[in-house]
């Protein structure tokens, strides 16, 4: 009875609890955190911390707000298993009330140190970013955050944490986190800041091969660690390592300099995790489809993540806007500059593949062709302005698929690229071809190189630093011609650097293979730019474009195509419909369930199949010398 009374006035106490204010104290003592990640094929994750303390009352954090991700996607539902304790007596824990990712704790009289033990466990399969699949029976990635509690109170840079980590029997391992020592599968790690700790994963596997990138004399040193989920998929398709390694010559010779000690590539190809990439300063997550390197057809399905994360250390990490330079992970994020974090990556990025080799020239334009198409019929952009969705990215980045041609999704990506690639040809105007986006790049990303012995920092940024050094490399109304396009609600896209490069967008009635291959890959249909359908393997429709035929006549996302001119629906059945009502008086009749119930639609579409393409118009081809490869 008297137990029980004291645990209500315990609880009570913390009922209105809140948070502390970051001071800029470090912590003071080292946290040891010890991650058992040795049945990591089983997607648990053990992990044990000791953390100094003072007695009286404490918060610890999960972290919340994930660098990279943009928003607070830490993966507080699957961290279990939590027990705090003192002197080996259990301690009564509380979560906050209104913040889910904060834990209460009375710490003792006497008590200099908490052990603390939780469990991460990982979901199967796919999921959002790094709170997604993580582990298949052959390959790991651990992030750190998801395995550390953290004092509140304290900015991540001035916590200090000395890991170790326990991989399974017979796994490789891979990181920048600098390494002290290994017993075993035991592998000790240097300490480090709470930021660096989380700042650089660690990925494991039992098929793990390192691919470096530099010559043994290069500095700072460059590899690939990649794990597969097979031998066969680390056996690349001819050419594959040599354009990869052509990656650091090529961004040093569009940055000028580099800002990590060394870097590391953490490639995960697998079918059983998370499909994504995370940028960091000295390396990077990236996991994709496990043949993507070794099978010609997937091939094709590469995108420009390997650089694009890459392109990050220098653009997100090294210069990182001002909201997005967060002092823990419990401090909200601001997107609003994301169309330069993530928009200026994606173009450089994406020049990087073809720059490599990793995309020919036409691959690039197959690319830049659908990514210009999809925004230019993208009806949301009659309400949303692009900076909103940059704004709004913690509500978009877990939107549903269904609807997206409305709501727009991250457009600040590629609309960010159409834009940057715009400035570009500007810039090469405006100087009769003597300047270039690589020099706005050298200005803002480039020299100082990090010296020897130097930790990485970083450089925050805004708008107006932003303008000021693109009118370094030439004056021109920077600020107008920016804040038309992130502001406009124009329906058509920003197509200026497209045409002013040499190109235009058309649309042809062949889908090309790139085309076909992301369609299997995604198991959809894509007729969004004739009807306005993006149809799934099941025949139930994704997204339904507004303005375009199918919308038009009352067919939305949910339903479901059950027959095309009176015939059961497949896929080809309804693209040789739309071919054949080119030439035909007929409108094209859909059956479609809705809810159980059955209703035929007529569209009055008689122009054929269309599929996005890249046409040259009659100015000069830009693109392709942006494209050409600069490193000597
Ligand atoms: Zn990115």
């Amino acid at each position: 009875m008297k137990r029980f009374l004291g645990l209500l006035l315990f609880l009570s106490s913390f009922a209105f609890s809140q948070l502390p204010p970051i001071s800029q104290q470090p912590y003071p003592g080292t946290i040891t955190v010890t991650v058992d990640a040795s049945a990591a094929s089983t997607k648990l994750f053990h992990a044990k911390l000791r953390i100094p303390v003072k007695p009286g009352p404490m918060v610890l954090l999960y972290p919340k707000w994930i660098p990279g991700e943009h928003g607070p996607t830490g993966p507080v539902v699957d961290l279990t298993g939590l027990k705090i304790s003192a002197d080996g007596q259990p301690l009564q824990w509380r979560r906050d009330d209104v913040e889910m990712y904060a834990i209460h704790v009375r710490v003792p009289n006497g008590t200099s140190a908490l052990d603390v033990s939780l469990d991460y466990t990982s979901p199967a399969g796919a999921g959002i970013y790094t709170a997604g699949g993580t582990a298949s029976d052959k390959l790991a990635v651990v992030s750190w955050n998801q395995m550390v509690l953290y004092p509140g109170g304290y900015e991540a840079e001035k916590i200090t944490y000395e890991a170790s980590l326990k991989a399974p029997v017979g796994w490789k391992i891979g990181t920048a986190l600098p390494m002290a020592g290994q017993t075993g599968e035991v592998y000790q790690f240097k300490p480090s800041s709470l930021y660096t700790l989380v700042d650089s994963p660690v990925i494991m596997g039992e098929y793990l091969k390192v691919l470096p990138l530099t010559n043994p004399q290069g500095t700072p040193p460059v590899e690939m660690d990649i794990a597969a989920d097979s031998q066969a998929a680390l056996q690349f398709l001819p050419g594959v390592e040599d354009h990869l390694k052509r990656l650091p010559m090529e961004a040093v010779a569009l940055f000028g300099a580099t800002h990590y000690r060394d870097y590391h590539f953490l490639l995960s190809l697998s079918d059983h995790v998370a499909h994504f990439g995370l940028e960091h300063h000295e390396s990077n997550d990236s996991r994709i489809p496990e043949r993507t390197l070794s099978g010609e057809d997937i091939y094709k399905t590469l995108g420009g993540v390997i650089p694009h994360e890459y392109v990050h250390s220098w653009n997100g990490k090294y210069r990182r806007p001002v909201g997005l330079d967060n002092r823990n992970y419990e401090e909200p994020m601001k997107g609003e500059l994301l169309w330069v974090y993530e928009g200026l990556t994606e173009y450089l990025g994406d020049m990087l593949m073809a720059r490599t080799g990793l995309w020919s020239p036409e691959r690039y334009r197959q690319n830049l062709a659908q990514e210009a198409a999809e925004l230019d019929n993208k009806s949301g952009r009659r309400w949303r302005p692009l900076i909103d969705t940059s704004i709004s990215v913690q509500t978009l980045n877990e939107a549903p698929h269904a609807w997206s041609n409305w709501r727009r999704g991250e457009d600040y990506y590629e609309e960010g690229e159409l834009i940057w690639l715009e400035a570009d040809m500007v810039v090469r105007q405006q100087t009769n071809g003597q300047k270039s986006i690589d020099n706005f790049v050298q200005l803002f990303h480039g020299q100082p190189s990090l010296g020897a012995n130097q930790v990485p920092t970083y450089k925050a940024y805004t708008f107006d630093d932003v303008v000021n050094t693109l009118n370094q490399v030439t004056p021109y109304d920077w600020r107008k011609f920016l804040n038309e396009r992130l502001w406009s609600t124009s329906p058509r896209a920003p197509l200026g650097g497209v045409e002013a490069s040499g190109w235009r967008l058309v649309y042809t009635d062949k889908p090309d293979d790139v085309l076909r291959a992301l369609e299997a890959e995604r198991h959809y249909v894509d007729v969004s730019y004739s009807i306005g359908l993006i149809v799934s393997e099941d025949a139930t429709i994704v997204d339904s474009f507004f303005f375009k035929p199918a919308a038009e006549a009352g067919i939305t996302p949910g339903m479901k195509l059950v027959a095309v001119n009176g015939r059961k629906y497949n896929a080809d059945l309804l693209r040789t419909a739309i071919r054949e009502a080119k030439t035909s008086q007929q409108p094209i009749e859909l059956l479609v369930e809705n809810a159980d119930y059955f209703k035929t639609y007529k569209l009055n579409y008689h122009d054929g199949e269309k599929y996005p393409m890249l046409q040259r118009n009659d100015k000069p081809d830009t693109l392709t010398e942006i494209l050409r490869a600069h490193a000597k």
